[in-house]
């Protein structure tokens, strides 16, 4: 019930000052943060408190001492909360390359490199020979076109800009050409017309959604067309009655019409995946050697690395997007360029892929392998949960994600995880609150926990915060 104008005069006029509140915050809170992070959550609170008494959802703070310690309680949790706001996660929903989760892991080789060039200068721009200004991305370039075959390469915040910086150099107020099938929305709103408009470039679209022929691009070629432009349909597939181009067919026709063709291969794999058993998916090198002027795919999606955009091709076509300014401002840093150099020098190397990239050794684990890590896990879940939980080891199958090998799923192991009362999005909450916070999936209306992204069972045996009663509600 909401209180009485009086009341509520009285309670508000009890709010203590925003020192007040401070100076009875828990010491090391007073000494860790500065004082207008402090001040600015405590106004916060206050705001927050004065709104609930005055819908009289707070209960009776009747007392100046209550409300300081309803505002310290309140502070101090924001503050636990925003220093915990961006924190390591347990991801157990199977999918290697989780965009929400941060996708690739990158290798040790990777991670020390990023922490080198953090701690000392490095020869970023610089050419110890001459000892004057280099090339940024001069090191990488030469590994990309020792894996690619390409002539020239360069490297931008992520693949979406290096596709947006291609179009804006090659295209911007002229035609490019592009099939119907292949008008693709990547997750995050990346919608292939979208970025051609704003890169300045018309897009013209030839064939139709299931199927696309070389006439059709041979028909809408004219004075006004820059490009050709294929784009690898990721995250789906057209099947049934379907016909597309092949990037050969492609670069041929360009090469009669004295054209480019510019391929978005958008996951882009440096080896054949078929090799470790995996399903195909274009390799780089071959597109190259179909023809393509240019290819642009990820870092940090089959390849391993960090979030990059990496642009190979032709020497002229590089050359001509180096000087685009608009590349200043997609550019990436010396730490993206340090952890791809290093996974590139890793796929240089003779190693064993699936055992330095972590991409690769979680795609490659063998059902064999998931079934002893769901047992140990299973083991340790029960001692956690007690006996009312039901935890099944079952078989199932993982999807690689970011749109790699759409509808290439691969046979996993997973804990099917059921409770007589709680529901299977209450668990879900129930393992996303716990610390560190574990993320399923759910399937077949069962909570389920892929171990195809769990390397060591024992990561599981988490905190739950309230143990015997679980959240019903969906959280945060
Ligand atoms: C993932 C993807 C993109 C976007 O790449 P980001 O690195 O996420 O910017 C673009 N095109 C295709 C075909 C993709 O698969």
């Amino acid at each position: 019930m909401p209180p009485s104008a009086d009341d509520l005069a009285r309670t508000l006029r009890r709010m203590p000052s925003v020192d007040e509140c401070i100076r009875a915050l828990p010491a090391d809170a007073q000494h860790r943060f500065n004082r207008s992070y402090l001040t600015s959550i405590v106004r916060a609170v206050q705001d927050a408190l004065r709104d609930a008494i005055a819908a009289g959802h707070e209960p009776a703070a009747d007392s100046r001492e209550a409300i300081v310690r309803e505002v310290v309680r309140r502070a101090a949790a924001r503050i636990a909360a925003d220093s915990a706001a961006w924190r390591p996660v347990i991801n157990a929903t199977g999918v290697v390359i989780h965009t929400n989760l941060g996708r690739a892991l990158l290798a040790e080789e990777a991670v020390d490199a990023l922490g080198a060039a953090a701690r000392s200068p490095i020869t970023l721009e610089y050419d110890l020979e001459k000892g004057g200004r280099g090339e940024r991305d001069r090191m990488v370039e030469e590994e990309l076109c020792a894996l690619t075959g390409a002539q020239a390469a360069t490297v931008v915040n992520n693949n979406a800009a290096a596709v947006l910086l291609a179009l804006n150099t090659l295209a911007e107020g002229r035609e490019v050409i592009v099939s119907r099938g292949e008008l693709i929305e990547i997750g995050g709103s990346f919608r292939i017309p979208d970025v051609m408009r704003k890169s300045g470039a018309r897009l013209r679209e030839v064939g139709t959604t299931n199927r696309t022929h070389p006439h059709d691009y041979a028909g809408a070629i004219g004075p006004e067309t820059a490009l050709l432009l294929k784009v690898h349909p990721s995250n789906y597939r057209v099947i049934g009655f379907t016909a597309e181009v092949s990037i050969a067919e492609l670069c041929r026709l360009a090469a009669e019409r004295g054209l480019a063709v510019m391929e978005d291969l958008g996951s882009g794999a440096l080896v054949d995946l078929r090799r470790f058993g995996l399903h195909r998916e274009p390799v780089v090198r071959e597109r190259i050697e179909a023809g393509a002027g240019l290819v642009t795919f990820s870092g940090d999606k089959l390849l391993g690395g960090p979030q990059a955009g990496i642009i190979v091709g032709r020497r002229d076509l590089i050359e001509r997007i180096r000087a685009n300014p608009l590349r200043r401002a997609l550019r990436c840093d010396k730490l993206t360029l340090a952890a791809l150099s290093a996974t590139l020098r890793i796929y240089l190397r003779a190693a064993d892929l699936t055992q330095t990239l972590p991409v690769l050794r979680l795609l490659t684990r063998t059902p064999q392998e998931l079934e002893i890590v769901a047992r140990r896990a299973r083991e340790i879940l029960m001692q956690r949960l007690g006996a009312d939980f039901l935890i099944e080891v079952a078989p199932s199958s993982s999807e690689i994600g970011s749109g790699a090998m759409p509808g290439g799923e691969i046979e996993t192991r997973v804990l099917r995880i059921t409770h007589p009362v709680h529901s299977a999005d209450a668990l879900a909450a129930m393992f996303r609150h716990a610390d560190p916070a574990v993320i399923g999936r759910i399937s077949e209306g069962a909570f389920t926990l892929d171990m195809r992204t769990i390397e060591d069972p024992a990561v599981l045996a988490v905190s739950f915060h309230r143990p015997g009663s679980i959240s019903a509600g969906g959280g945060r």
